[in-house]
């Protein structure tokens, strides 16, 4: 029998783990594959272990996994992919957001022989106007930049990979991981299912607006480098209208011998210049800081502990 790993990265999700537990196993537990659920504890202050060990306790399924702190979605996320032994695996939310029901038509997509298979929420409702908007213009740019490297659209970190898939995808190392370029860049023949996306079913969000700033700019940068070639062009566009303005100064000094003011325009171009120079140092420490990060090559995430239930020999559960 096929085994199928659900990877469940919980920041603070003491409170839905229960609800979150009951409604995947009462899905999983009707379809005829070997399950694995494997919970990444990513360094949560709330009792998100406490909950999580009673799971284990009475699931042979359920592998926890324990970061030695917070690492973020992504590593989280990633720690969970790492310990996955499934022949296919699905990342899901703790939060309901991604809809247990749903698996059975992943799984189905999966049969039909599609290796990775994505999960696209049809509306947005759940989400406010701004984050939308935000996330409209997001994607629009990001098409644009990333060059060969499609992300479709309203689809997150739900979906089912398999093997090889996701050993694509685990071979990537990198320490700025924008999860969802990097499943998108892996490639394979790939299928979509629609789905409703629910609102949370119990406790709050972990992204507020900075977060999401922050994720676009981890997003863009870790898959274009065209904001660096955009001050080569600037530079270049600005030093031909230099060029051409101090050639019409010189003309018109030399015509109408008048001398020259323009003591405003000097100190609109300097500072406006001082400002684009200011800007892409900016833009270059962007990347240079992501390079400082990727050199340094640490291991992505500790792990304080694993715990799973362990059979002995007289067959007892520890
Ligand atoms: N999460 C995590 N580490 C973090 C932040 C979030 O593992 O530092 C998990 C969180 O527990 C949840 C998932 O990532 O399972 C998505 O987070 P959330 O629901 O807050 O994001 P939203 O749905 O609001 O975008
Ligand atoms: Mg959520």
């Amino acid at each position: 029998m096929k085994t199928i790993s659900i990877v469940v990265p919980m920041y603070n999700e003491a409170e839905v783990l229960p609800k979150m537990y009951s409604e995947l196993t009462a899905t999983i537990n009707a379809l005829d594959y070997g399950f694995e659920i494997v919970l990444v504890n990513d360094g949560s202050r709330d009792d998100t272990v406490q909950e999580a060990l009673k799971l284990v306790e009475k699931d042979e399924r359920v592998l926890l996994v324990d970061l030695s702190r917070n690492f973020g979605k992504e590593i989280a996320l990633t720690a969970g992919l790492d310990k996955a032994s499934g022949d296919a695996v699905i990342p899901m939310d703790a939060d309901l957001q991604d809809p247990p029901t749903l698996i059975p038509d992943l799984v189905k997509k999966w049969e039909e022989g599609y290796q990775v298979v994505n999960a696209k929420r049809i509306s947005r409702d759940a989400d406010s106007f701004m984050k939308r908007t935000s996330a409209a213009i997001f994607y629009r740019l990001f098409r644009k930049l990333s060059g060969k490297t499609e992300i479709p659209e309203n689809v997150g970190d739900f979906r089912l990979l398999d093997r090889q898939a996701l050993d694509s995808l685990l071979s990537m190392r990198e320490h700025h991981r924008f999860m969802k370029g990097l499943f998108a860049y892996v490639g394979y023949r790939q299928a979509t299912v629609e789905y409703e996306r629910p609102i949370r079913a119990a406790g709050e969000t972990k992204f507020n607006y900075w977060k999401l700033w922050n994720f676009s700019l981890e997003g863009i940068t870790s898959f274009s480098i065209a904001p660096l070639k955009v001050s080569t062009y600037l530079g270049v566009a600005s030093a031909a209208f230099a060029f051409l303005y101090g050639i019409y100064i010189f003309v018109r000094t030399v015509l109408i011998g008048e001398d020259v003011p323009g003591f405003p325009t000097i100190v609109v171009l300097v500072t406006f210049l001082g400002g684009v120079q200011l800007f892409f140092l900016g833009v270059f420490g962007e990347y240079m800081g992501r390079m400082f990060n990727e050199v340094k090559n640490r291991p992505l995430y500790f792990v304080a502990r694993e715990y799973r239930q362990t059979k002995n020999d007289n067959g007892d559960k520890e």
